[in-house]
């Protein structure tokens, strides 16, 4: 790598955020950070600044914002303090910016996101959501303005390096003819049925093999976060959703699988630890220090492969049907799991009442088209708006 790389962190307190820093505190020599953003936690974004001394802090909260403008200039760092969703499209769409990471979680990361892909950044996608609300207009963003997308979602990393270097524009030229998305069916994979009902916020969120913010954490246990996925890969790899098949793999060793016409199954194993793609892209082509344990294959010894039961995770199976029904109906799924997900941390909701909650506004919406950033955040609204009042009425009676 000639000069150094030059960083905006969206959503840098959290999980990916942090884990990015790790990595660069590893090659100060290498990245150099510009702009690191949260929502509402003032005191680790502050840590974060008078840590890193980057030119540009953001928070998405204004109140937020005037605490940290306060409380750093009190510290005398020059680092100018930004708010709002502007703030955010500003630092991500910098010119003396070259690499944006996507860190935010859900719909919020959406339209710095798309900044990012517009002004031609190198894009590491960890915030999935975006893609699944924009897929279409996000992937001509990147095309049109010749941006280098690059997979930080481990299933994706892993696709993405069991790939040719250079991608024909259909995979299927490629002689691709399966991926296999690995999952590692979460913390209930195993439980009984009859005790899903019972299920806390806390057991949802403690998941096996990964430590990750809340959000993920609970799609991972209802799978929504696989099916999220899938419809991610999909956008992508430009491959069709019958091509994408979903294998359970409890050890979270292998981070998923690329099938060949002439009978070869490549994957990508490593430990479970978000730093290795994160890595990958933040040196890709290059290879650098990720500070991951190397895995120790004879430590694992054992590698299992099943299939997902749909009954169990009835998430994943809306997912396919909302892929199918095209349009606006994976933003309105997406929409609606996030409200569902939010009322089930807050206590307002069971945990088998988030499949039913989806179901319910998917069955009400009518399914637009969506291919205009304007026609995307409304359809958002209006599923989130219907997702509050079925919850609304499920608390009423
Ligand atoms: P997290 O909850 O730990 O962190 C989220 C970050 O986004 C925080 O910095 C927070 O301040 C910021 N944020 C939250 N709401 C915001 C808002 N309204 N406006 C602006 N900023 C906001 O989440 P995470 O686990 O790091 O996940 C981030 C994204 O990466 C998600 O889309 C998730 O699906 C994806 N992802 C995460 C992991 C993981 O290991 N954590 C793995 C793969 C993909
Ligand atoms: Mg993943």
């Amino acid at each position: 790598m000639n000069a150094s790389r030059a960083i905006t962190i969206l959503g840098s307190t959290g999980s990916i955020g942090q884990n990015t820093l790790d990595v660069v505190s590893r090659h100060q020599d290498k990245y150099s950070i510009v702009a690191l953003t949260a929502n509402t936690d003032v005191d680790a974004l502050e840590q974060q600044c008078l840590q890193w001394r980057p030119e540009y802090a953001v928070m998405s909260d204004q109140s937020s914002a005037q605490q940290l403008f306060d409380r750093l200039k009190a510290a005398g760092l020059d680092t100018q303090v930004l708010a709002g969703t502007e703030g955010l499209n500003r630092v991500a769409s910098l010119d003396q910016v070259d690499t944006v990471v996507a860190g935010i979680v859900g719909a919020a990361g959406l339209l710095p996101t798309l900044s990012a892909a517009e002004s031609g950044k190198r894009v590491l996608l960890a915030n999935k959501e975006a893609l699944v609300m924009s897929g279409r207009l996000f992937m001509d963003a990147v095309h049109n303005s010749g941006a280098t997308l690059l997979p930080v979602d481990s299933e994706h990393n892993a696709i993405f390096q069991c790939m040719p270097y250079q991608l024909p524009e259909l995979p299927e030229h490629s002689g691709i003819n399966r991926i296999l998305l690995t999952a590692s069916g979460g913390p209930f994979r195993t439980l009984p049925l009859e005790q899903f009902h019972n299920i806390t916020p806390e057991q949802a969120v403690s998941h096996p093999n990964w430590v990750m913010g809340q959000k993920i954490s609970v799609d991972s246990a209802t799978m929504m976060n696989k099916g999220l996925e899938v419809i991610e890969a999909h956008w992508l790899f430009n491959v069709s959703q019958d091509l994408i098949e979903v294998v359970i793999h409890p050890q979270s060793i292998v981070h998923s699988m690329v099938s060949y016409a002439d009978g070869s199954i490549l994957a990508q194993l490593g430990n479970p630890d978000m730093r290795t793609p994160i890595a990958h892209c933040l040196a890709w082509p290059e290879r650098i220090d990720s500070g991951v344990e190397p895995l120790d294959i004879f430590d694992v010894a054992k590698l299992e492969f099943e299939k997902p039961d749909l009954d169990r995770f009835p998430c994943l199976k809306l997912c396919y049907q909302a892929m199918q029904a095209g349009g606006s109906a994976s933003i309105a799924l997406n929409a609606a799991n996030e409200i569902a997900v939010e009322a089930f941390l807050q206590g307002k909701i069971a945990f088998t009442a988030i499949a039913g909650l989806i179901e319910s506004v998917l069955g009400k919406i009518t399914i637009t088209d969506a291919n205009t950033l304007d026609e995307i955040l409304t359809a958002d609204q209006s599923a989130r708006e219907l997702a509050k009042s079925h919850i609304h009425n499920l608390q009423t009676v």
